[in-house]
């Protein structure tokens, strides 16, 4: 059991925390860092589920904020697997000596705000008792797992994995019957793959996702010298844009184009690859007859590869918007389904009923099963920060405030909540963005308002409640505007039962958003209320 004193308490050791402790450091200030795992790397420590990797170029998911880093490390693919990105924050780690005030294997259980001191104190699974002037939550928007109520789960006699707590040395499935539940962007990765080492695996989908391929390639020398060499000037690119990658944005709507070109568009970009699929129209989130068109063009692809007709109209995503659920990348997900061992099972049409000791029963047949694996996802965004049990001025607590649906002021800071600041929180770009771009961009602007905050004699800093309303209703009045409202996906918090049904990300784009923050900080924290040691 310790304790401690620190200017800045961090919770969390992914690509956040570990950049908020450089960063603390570098400003001069005392940090520590409690993080749940046994190493740095958040979401890449505990997602070792075969086939998971990065959906953004590799290049662009990695920091900017120190040049000799950026120009040593050497990615080797197009999109990262987990194992090199891990390897890349341990590096990095490593490489700045953060290390030493990292407590690893010890969860924040707790954190709450005495105003007469202007100091949080923290609390830890382990009996610790911290305190700081400020608190940083770098918990993550996809950390917080779900399992499936399914009546009979724990009489099943096989091991039970989540793909985002996967055990540390990896599974052998070879020669086992498997199941799968859930083909999110994690089921849609891992099931080739398990599929190869199964000796039968049968896929529990509830509702069929859109994918497109990866088309992942080894980088030859030449790309990444030449990319290396123009680095700062991308980065600086990368930030105008709506998403903080270098995607191939379309100028113009659907209905603006030429009607052969649209379809040799489509057609170069799924060869192509990857996300930018998405972005060939500006109005494909917006406009429900493009979105169809575009939808029509992937589900004729999903056709031509998957051979049998059930299987075909099982998988066939039909009842809501093409990217309004999160567009998966995939590596052979749809032929998978012409392997003689492996079988779809759609939940809507035969739900589950219940686990034995050695299958899994639906409404109308019965699975054995070996192992089960959970692709089930997250309580996303809100789930770890209300996980802890955070109280602000007056004993509030977080998810109280929160109880219908989180508020912030620009995803960074909460009314009622001095001297906390969340990373890629609610209300902010997040999960609609090049995570790591976002997160550098939300370190520096917690960076730069601490050091303001200390070169001003400012000793308390916190969201005003009428600025946060404002930043509620645009956040609100952006999503509305599009189809993301017609879909049950996380971003809306339909995925975990009684959850508020609010649209979490900001929707204006990573360049607006930024600037907007700047602003604030331009003026002096504008819809913030600051407070001076008497
Ligand atoms: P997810 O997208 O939420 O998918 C969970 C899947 O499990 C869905 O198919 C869901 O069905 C199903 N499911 C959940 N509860 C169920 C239940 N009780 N019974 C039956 N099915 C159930 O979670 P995820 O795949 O872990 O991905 C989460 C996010 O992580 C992604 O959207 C992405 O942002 C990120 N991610 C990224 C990558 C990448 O970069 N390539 C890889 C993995 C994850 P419903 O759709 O019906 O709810």
């Amino acid at each position: 059991m310790s304790g401690g004193n620190f200017d800045v308490i961090i919770v969390g050791a992914g690509f956040a925390g570990v950049y908020m402790l450089h960063r603390a450091r570098a400003a001069g200030l005392s940090a520590v860092v409690i993080e749940a795992g046994s190493d740095v790397g958040g979401t890449w420590y505990w997602n070792r589920y075969p086939g998971a990797r990065c959906d953004v170029h590799s290049l662009e998911y990695s920091y900017s904020f120190d040049a000799d880093v950026q120009r040593e490390w050497h990615w080797s693919e197009r999109f990262a697997p987990q194992e090199e990105i891990l390897g890349y924050i341990r590096h990095v780690a490593d490489r700045l000596d953060l290390r030493r005030d990292i407590r690893f294997d010890t969860r924040v259980m707790g954190a709450t705000f005495d105003a007469d001191h202007a100091r949080w104190t923290v609390t830890t699974d382990a009996g610790d008792s911290l305190t700081g002037s400020y608190c940083v939550m770098a918990t993550g928007c996809l950390s917080n797992t779900k399992l499936p109520d399914i009546k009979g789960i724990g009489d099943f006699a096989g091991p039970i994995y989540h793909t985002g707590q996967w055990p540390q040395g990896g599974v052998d499935f070879t020669g086992q019957r498997v199941g799968v539940i859930g083909t999110g962007s994690s089921g849609i990765q891992a099931i080739p793959c398990i599929a190869r080492q199964a000796s039968h695996l049968t896929v529990f989908q509830r509702t069929p996702h859109y994918s497109v391929p990866a088309r992942n390639f080894q980088f030859p020398e030449d790309y990444i010298a030449d990319w290396k060499a123009t680095y700062p000037e991308r980065r600086v690119q990368a930030r105008n844009t709506r998403v903080g990658v270098l995607h191939d944005f379309g100028s113009g709507t659907w209905d603006e184009a030429d009607p052969q070109w649209r379809v040799e568009e489509l057609e170069r970009r799924w060869i192509k690859g990857g996300n930018n699929f998405m972005y060939a129209f500006t109005d494909v989130l917006e406009n429900p007859e493009t979105n169809r068109e575009i939808a029509d063009f992937v589900r004729t692809k999903i056709a031509e590869i998957v051979k049998d007709p059930a299987t075909r109209r099982k998988i066939m995503p039909m009842d809501y918007p093409i990217g309004t659920k999160r567009l998966c990348i995939d590596t052979d997900y749809y032929a998978t389904f012409n392997r003689e061992n492996v079988a779809l099972v759609d939940l809507r049409s035969e739900p589950f009923s219940h686990m034995t000791v050695s299958a899994m029963v639906t409404s109308t047949g019965e699975y054995p099963l070996d192992a089960l694996v959970c692709a089930t996802g997250y309580d996303a965004i809100t789930g770890s920060l209300n996980a802890i049990a955070i109280r602000g001025r007056d004993g509030r607590l977080l998810r109280d405030a929160w109880a219908d649906g989180p508020r912030t002021y620009l995803g960074l800071a909460v009314a009622g909540f001095p001297n906390l600041f969340i990373v890629t929180g609610p209300g902010s770009p997040s999960v609609f963005s090049n995570m790591v771009l976002s997160i550098e961009h939300d370190i520096e602007w917690i960076g730069n308002c601490i050091e303001w905050m200390r070169g001003n004699g400012v000793t308390t800093i916190e969201a005003d409640e009428d600025a946060q309303s404002a930043w509620v209703e645009h956040v609100a009045s952006l999503a509305e505007g599009t189809l993301f409202t017609q879909a049950n996906s996380w971003y809306i918090g339909a995925n975990v039962p009684g959850k508020p049904r609010v649209f979490m990300p900001y929707l204006g784009g990573v360049d607006t958003y930024q600037a907007k923050c700047r602003e604030v900080a331009e003026h002096g924290y504008r819809g913030f209320h600051v407070g001076k040691a008497r």
